[in-house]
């Protein structure tokens, strides 16, 4: 999944970039409010996490333009701000949850997969296709039971396909699921992956369609 994290504070953007790319998300960070405006409108996120005290515009003038523009990106608010009127306002102006600094890690991974099942209409959390189960908070794939261990990569990789079965995402679709700004894409990543997905699943599992990209048969 690619986040975009929205922090001026360096040593807890620092911190939450490094702990979730470990968890396999795709992390961009940007530091200040109008260079997130800027990146949100040209960059397919599939969940915001923003701090309200932002140099240049603030976070909550970012989510009103945002909602007011009618973008739905998951929002979770994360700020040092922990007063029931900076909470109400953050919520009222669109957001989807709110964590106060200083928060777990663990706890911010759990919210925002709570955030993202919500918006997907997922009251469950596992993924369900055929014999496979997928769990999202756990990071598990099962094939008929046993589980398959997959790497971080593979993991998010797989869970784009999975979240759209029948639907063919492309190659830049899928690189920009697995990786962020600044991290190094090695040549034909995404290939590699695929391929070693299908050695673990089936070479039926992931079929490719030729100059389209990757798909999960439904
Ligand atoms: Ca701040």
């Amino acid at each position: 999944m690619r986040v975009l994290l929205v922090e001026d504070d360096p040593m807890i953007g620092k911190s939450v970039q490094q702990g979730l790319r470990q968890d396999g998300y795709a992390v961009d960070w940007l530091r200040d409010g109008e260079a997130a405006e800027l990146a949100l409108a040209t960059t397919p996120y599939e969940m915001l996490l923003l701090d309200l005290g932002l140099p240049r515009r603030s976070g909550l003038e970012l989510l009103a333009r945002l909602r007011g523009s009618d973008n739905r990106i998951p929002v979770l608010v994360i700020t040092a701000r922990d007063s029931v009127a900076d909470r109400i306002a953050g919520l009222d102006t669109g957001a989807d949850d709110y964590l106060v600094k200083p928060f777990d890690l663990d706890e911010l991974a759990a919210r925002m997969r709570a955030v993202v099942r919500r918006h997907a209409g997922r009251a469950d959390p596992v993924i369900v296709l055929g014999d496979l189960r997928m769990n999202p908070a756990t990071h598990e794939l099962t094939r008929s039971g046993q589980p398959v261990p997959l790497s971080a990569r593979e993991f998010a990789l797989l869970q784009a396909l999975l979240e759209q079965p029948g639907v063919p995402l492309s190659r830049a679709r899928l690189e920009e699921r697995i990786y962020g700004w600044g991290e190094e894409i090695e040549s034909n990543a995404v290939e590699v992956h695929i391929h070693s997905l299908r050695r673990k699943l089936g070479a039926e599992r992931i079929r490719n369609i030729r100059g389209v990209g990757y798909l999960v048969p439904p």
